[in-house]
This record gives C-alpha cells, structure tokens and sequence, in this order.
C-alpha cells in the first residue's frame, strides 16, 4: 500500500487558525501563532543539540506550557519522542531509556533527585528544559511534510501485566484517533478541553493532539484538582473533558448541590469501568458521561458510549468508532457469536502496527487486545477483564473485576483485588485483598455473606486478606502479579 503523506499537523493549523487560542495554562494563555514560535524556538535549540527525524528523544516533563512546547518541537523536527510517565522510578525509566535507545533524555529540574539516579545507571545525554535556551540556537529543520506511517511517539504501556511496553504510535494513528473522536462528539467553534490527565499518556496528549488537527483551544491543569476543575469549567467555558473515574467522583462529590453549565457537553470516562452508583449520579445532575475503552495501542479511545446508553447498557464500552473494527474471538482466532466471551480483537488505522523489539499477534491487521469481553445481541461491547487474570474454578470462567465491584459496592470496603489461588479441588478459587475504611470492623463472615447475596457460589471469595493498602503501578492500575507473590 503507498504511504500517504500530509502537511506537518502543526504548521499547518498554524497556517489555517494562527490567531485562535491554542492553550490556557496558570495564567496565561497562547494563540497557536504563539505557541508555534515558542516551538519553532525550540527546535532551533534542540536542532543546536544534533537532533535529528531520525532520532529516538526522551521526554520526562510534567503537565506545563514548557512540555507542551517540547512535544510540539520534536513533531516539528519529525523525530519520535518517546514520552516518559513522570511516576516512574529511576529502575523503570533506565529499562524504557534502554528499549528505546533513546539518544537524548529532555527533562527538568523537579526531577533531579531521580534524574542523579538515572545519571548513574546510563551514559544517556541530558538536557533540562530550564537550559534549553543555553544551547547555540541553529536555524532548525523543519518536517513540513509529514508520512502517515511515520512514528511521532512511542508511549510505553502502563505494564499492569508485565514490563511496558514500547508502542509505536504514528501519524496516521494519532490522526485516525482525533477524527474517529470527531465524528463520535463532534467538533465546535466553542469547543474547549480540559486536560488534568497526564500528557505522558494517551489520554492526554491524545487532548494535544486533537487541539491542533482541530484547531481547539485546551486548559492545561499540572494536575488533577477538583475544585480548579469546576472554577475552570466555568471561568474558561470548558465543554468537554476527559476523566477516569476516581476523578468524575471526586467533582461530584465537591459540586454538591450545584450543576455544571449546560455548555459543559462531555465527560469523556475511561480506563475502567465506571460503578453503577457514579452512572446514576451522573444522570441526576445531568452530567453527560461517555464511556470509553481503549489503550495505549489504539491511540486512545477505541469504543465509546452515549450518554443516552449509560444507563440502559449499564457496564458496557459501547461500539467501536467509526473508522475501526472490533470483534470477539476464541482461542483459535475464530469469531465468536454474541453474549459468547472471548479475546476482544481490533483493526482500524488508529491502531498500532506494534512494539518496540517485541512481536505481537496480529493477524490480518488484528490486534490482539489481551482483553476479554463480549457483544450482547446489539453489538454492545463489554469488557470483562484481562485474559491473564482470568480465574477458572472447576471449569467456569471467573472475571476478578466482577467480584471487585461486588466488593467495592460494600459502604465499609475501599479498595479491593481478587486474584485466584491454587486449589486441589477446583482447580483454583477466587480470594480477595481488601483494604476497609477506618474505624470499620468487618470479618470474613460478614463479607463473604455479603458477596453471597449478589455472586454466584463460585464466584465468592474463599479466603480474604485485609491489607492496609495495594499494589499499584504509576497509573494507579492494580498489580494483581503482586497480589499472585503475596500469595
Ligand atoms: P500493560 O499492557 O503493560 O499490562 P495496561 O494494559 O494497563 O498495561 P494501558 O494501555 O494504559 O496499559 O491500559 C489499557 C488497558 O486498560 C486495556 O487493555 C484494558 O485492560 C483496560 N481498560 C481500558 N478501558 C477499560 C474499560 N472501559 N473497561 C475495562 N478495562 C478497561
Ligand atoms: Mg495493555
């Protein structure tokens, strides 16, 4: 198939929309004309540095007007920036510097104490952000022209089943995921994002992303703060932003008896799936919530859901979006038929073509998610949990994330995970790690009683441990492999 080849996506909304304002961050805000300035400032000093298209850059920069700048000058200069999760530790970013090759590390002084460390385990040049500007400025080179195949960033994943992996994400990928976005939304003058999701993941520099292909301004918050959130829904006119769902609660939690503004048109959920009582609050406050399911290999969202299924398909993803395709299949790769579990497969040009150094099934274009799920008769998605988590006890399929939702719907219980452990008899059995809220006293008796009221037999947890606390990765995803060493 020929490659197709487009105008580099940053200048050119910067042809098109020069004077709309691109990004709001503390303060200030910039138009795209500004921001491309500062960018193209940028490359000048980076292009000082030898950096070139062909180069692997590492970026380990929190959410800033500065990393925007970054990121946008290393799609100037064409090369692949290989874009760091800031919660790493100093062992985790040596073995994604080292998959990579990255030639370049660009950071910033916040993280010196782990960057000393990093120094110490790797030659890797680096460069903070703060001295940027001390570098001899070079007049840089420009990619006006950009390939679709070609990789613009490479995001490891969140390495909740194992190490990260490197994934390629292209032009073509990122543009796929904005449009297929678009046509799923729609896009407004008047359109606004806020971004308190990380720009290091998908989630938020899929945001970035959008921001130029559409020419729409976003609010750049450093973090997630829920009281910033609703000033500036309000003060900056956000209509749309994305959330997981701790974040969603946590807003609806503060707004209290107050609404939204009626121009506020999405709440974009992802990375999980959202507890019927959020749903439900959401519906009284008029709160439009679209949930999602996707990952790092798709460039973002794959499968969304309207508001006007949240409840009615309650746990679903939804479909898939317009440009991709998704289907079930068998252990055999054999398409299965609806309400039959299976491997959630998917094709369209938002996803992958794959992983640094690693091979991956992909057949025909289909991916292989590692995730299973199912359609119900209207083609529905949902997804059940993760094919490696899977319990199976005296031959039924047993899904963790159904018993942890269980579990998590119990007033008392906070946090949860549910893992299977060996067992002579049935193969294996479900038991659970609970952390409770403090001052609550619960026993075995009481919760597995509870678990019996809503689970099937098999399905409640034959033994229970209470922790303080669990295992999770920087995304704040549970490391059920650490639950499995505890054990
Ligand atoms: P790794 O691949 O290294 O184990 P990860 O899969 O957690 O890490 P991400 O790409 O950040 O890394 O997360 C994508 C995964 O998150 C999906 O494959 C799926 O398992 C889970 N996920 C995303 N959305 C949903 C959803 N709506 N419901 C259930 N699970 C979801
Ligand atoms: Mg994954």
């Amino acid at each position: 198939m020929n490659s197709i080849q487009m105008p580099n996506f940053f200048t050119k909304r910067v042809h098109l929309t020069p004077n709309r304002p691109a990004v709001k961050f503390g303060q200030k805000e910039w138009t795209f004309k500004e921001l491309y300035d500062l960018a193209y400032k940028a490359a000048g000093h980076l292009q000082g540095a030898n950096v070139e298209k062909k180069d692997y850059i590492a970026v380990l920069l929190k959410n800033h007007i500065d990393s925007v700048v970054v990121l946008l000058a290393l799609q100037l200069i064409g090369t692949k920036a290989v874009i760091l999760n800031n919660r790493l530790t100093a062992e985790e970013l040596l073995y994604q510097l080292n998959d990579s090759q990255a030639s370049l590390l660009i950071s910033e002084d916040s993280f010196q104490d782990t960057l000393n460390s990093v120094k110490k385990g790797s030659n890797i040049n680096l460069i903070l952000k703060e001295e940027l500007d001390e570098i001899p400025y070079q007049i840089p080179l420009i990619q006006e022209e950009i390939d679709l195949d070609d990789i613009c960033t490479i995001m490891y994943t969140s390495g909740t089943s194992g190490n990260p992996k490197g994934v390629k994400q292209s032009y073509g990928n990122h543009w796929w995921s904005s449009i297929g976005s678009a046509l799923n939304l729609g896009i407004t003058e008047n359109d606004c994002w806020l971004c308190t999701v990380p720009l290091f993941h998908i989630s938020g520099y899929s945001i970035l992303m959008r921001s130029i292909i559409y020419g729409m301004k976003v609010v750049l918050h450093e973090t997630f703060d829920e009281k910033a959130v609703i000033h500036d829904i309000d003060e900056e006119r956000v209509t749309i932003m994305s959330v997981v769902s701790i974040m969603l609660s946590r807003i609806i939690e503060t707004l209290g008896e107050e609404r939204l503004p009626a121009y506020f048109r999405c709440m974009l959920l992802g990375g999980g799936p959202a507890p019927l009582p959020l749903l439900e609050k959401c519906t009284s406050k008029e709160i439009p919530v679209y949930q999602t399911y996707g990952m790092t290999e798709t460039a973002s969202q794959f499968v969304t859901l309207s508001p006007e299924y949240s409840l009615k398909k309650l746990g679903s993803a939804g479909k898939a979006l317009f440009p991709s395709q998704l289907k079930i299949v068998d252990s055999l790769g054999n398409e299965l038929p609806p309400n039959e579990s299976g491997e959630i497969v998917v094709k369209g040009p938002n996803v992958t073509s794959g992983y640094l150094n690693k091979d991956h099934q992909m057949t025909e274009g289909w991916f292989f998610t590692g995730d299973i799920g199912y359609l119900d008769n209207e083609g529905f998605l949902f997804v059940q949990d993760r094919r490696s988590d899977l319990i199976i006890s005296g031959g039924e399929n047993i899904y963790p994330a159904e018993i942890e939702g269980i579990l998590l719907s119990h007033p008392n219980i906070i946090d949860v995970g549910v893992i299977g452990k060996e067992d002579e008899k049935w193969g294996q059995v479900p038991v659970a790690f609970i952390v409770t809220s403090t001052g609550t006293d619960l026993d075995d008796n009481q919760i597995m009683q509870y678990c019996s009221e809503k689970l099937a037999k098999y399905k409640v947890p034959k033994q229970i441990f209470y922790l303080k606390g669990l295992p999770r990765n920087a995304s704040k995803k549970l490391l059920r492999r650490k639950l499995h060493e505890w054990l």
